[in-house]
């Protein structure tokens, strides 16, 4: 087990600036033009997979980092160059975890280096799980999938809604009921290959923020897929079902759900993207807070504006360390008996949208225009309090955690 430390060793360090050098050179710079265009960034992923950023060593390297902050430190440096670009590079790992964390060796194999293509040839995936329907609620899922023995093939139909790259990446992952009974433990995710007959994409979504960063529905009909797409294998998943359905038999005694750890696991690093945009707007803000002079002083000469500053700076930290703690939970198994990745989500989701807000109060008139970057920071990071489950669903899920009891 790895120490808790706040300090990064010297390796990480040279990956932070690293990184960091990326957001400021490359990232940074491309904001503007592509959160007015609206569409993926694709010469932006070509450099960052050029340089190794995009590809499955750079994420499995810092996923597998034995201190935990490599994911979070490489989130915040890439999400503090711009929010819509760093989800369009970042997006395909949401999806390769989910094969990474539940796919045969022989899935990982095949499916990852498809998702990531290479530098001259890059390609997406996107992860498809929530519905029109069921959103917070993803136990309301309606997307099935059926086995069909005879031709050892499952076929999925249903439309899946605010998929990350849906419809424009290489690979979809795809969750779907396989039992109706049993609710969010009868599904199970399958790897939609390239150019599968029956996937398309439905509406793109015009939107508030992380702009750069495709969003759209993607629909399923008679989606053919072998038997081979099922993440995990057919064994696996039955026994699964069974241990379901014998639970459910006895009376549906409440069992700690795997899928709730693996929540706790993945939401710090949402934080961390919610950290480095917090980070970005409040290092905007500072800079312009000393420089701009009214009544023939800088406005940080005013405590009125240079509290606000050391409460943002407080609250950026503050959530920092709270999804360093969680992350660090997460890598040496720690059980999170207070939610703690909830925690640091929720936290830092919230410390996004306000320290956001305040920059652009503190640079006034400027701060509420296209010509300043904060403007565009307000508004990506409302995406943190809804996505990878909402502020609301959060507190619930500690509240849960705290009392034990099931309150709604
Ligand atoms: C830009 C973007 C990208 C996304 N990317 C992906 C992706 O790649 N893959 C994917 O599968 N999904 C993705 N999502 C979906 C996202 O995870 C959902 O939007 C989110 O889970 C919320 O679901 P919903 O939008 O249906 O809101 P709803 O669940 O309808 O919630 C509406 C409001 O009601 C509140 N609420 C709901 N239930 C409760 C409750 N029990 N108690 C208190 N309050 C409650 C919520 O907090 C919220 O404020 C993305 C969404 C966006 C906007």
């Amino acid at each position: 087990m790895a120490e808790f430390t706040m300090e990064l060793n010297e390796e990480q360090k040279e990956v932070r600036d690293w990184l960091h050098g990326f957001a400021a050179d490359v990232i940074r710079p491309a904001a503007a033009e592509w959160d007015e265009r609206e569409e993926t960034p694709w010469p932006v992923i070509q450099e960052a997979a050029k340089v190794g950023i995009y590809s499955l060593d750079f994420y499995a390297q810092q996923y597998f980092d034995p201190t935990g902050l490599g994911i979070p430190m490489a989130m915040e440096e890439l999400f503090w160059g711009d929010a819509g670009i760093a989800l369009s590079i970042v997006g395909t790992g949401l999806a390769a975890v989910g094969v990474l964390a539940n796919g045969t060796e022989e899935q990982i194999g095949t499916w990852i280096p498809q998702m990531y293509g290479d530098a001259n040839d890059v390609k997406l995936a996107a992860f498809c799980s929530s519905e029109p329907d069921a959103g917070s609620d993803v136990a309301s899922m309606r997307t099935r999938a059926v086995y069909d023995e005879a031709k050892d093939e499952w076929v999925l139909n249903g439309t899946k809604t605010w998929a990350t790259n849906g419809g424009i990446a290489n690979v979809h992952v795809v969750v779907a009921v396989v039992d109706a009974e049993l609710g969010s433990k009868g599904h199970a995710s399958f790897i939609i290959p390239p150019n599968t007959p029956g996937l398309s994409q439905g509406q793109k979504f015009k939107k508030h923020g992380i702009r750069a960063s495709h969003t759209a529905e993607v629909v399923l009909e008679d989606v053919r897929v072998p038997g081979s797409c099922l993440l995990g294998g057919k064994e696996k998943l039955d026994e699964r079902l069974a241990r379901a359905r014998e639970r459910a038999k006895a009376g549906g005694e409440r069992v700690k759900n795997a899928a709730m750890a693996t929540f706790e696991a993945s939401r710090p690093a949402v934080g961390a993207m919610a950290v480095g945009t917090a980070r970005a707007a409040y290092e905007v803000a500072l800079d312009y807070a000393k420089t701009r002079e009214q009544f023939g002083r800088p406005i940080i000469d005013n405590q009125g504006v240079a509290f606000q500053l050391a409460d943002m700076r407080t609250s950026v930290d503050a959530a920092r360390l709270l999804v360093w703690r969680a992350s660090w939970m997460a890598v040496n198994g720690k059980s999170f008996t207070a939610a703690e990745g909830s925690m640091s989500k929720l936290f830092a989701s919230e410390t996004a949208k306000q320290v956001t807000a305040q920059a652009v109060q503190i640079l006034g008139g400027n701060g509420y225009t296209r010509e300043y970057p904060v403007e565009r920071m307000h508004r990506d990071a409302a995406i943190y309090t809804i996505f990878e489950g909402t502020s609301e669903i959060q507190r619930l899920v500690i509240a849960r955690t705290l009392s034990g009891m099931s309150i709604r």
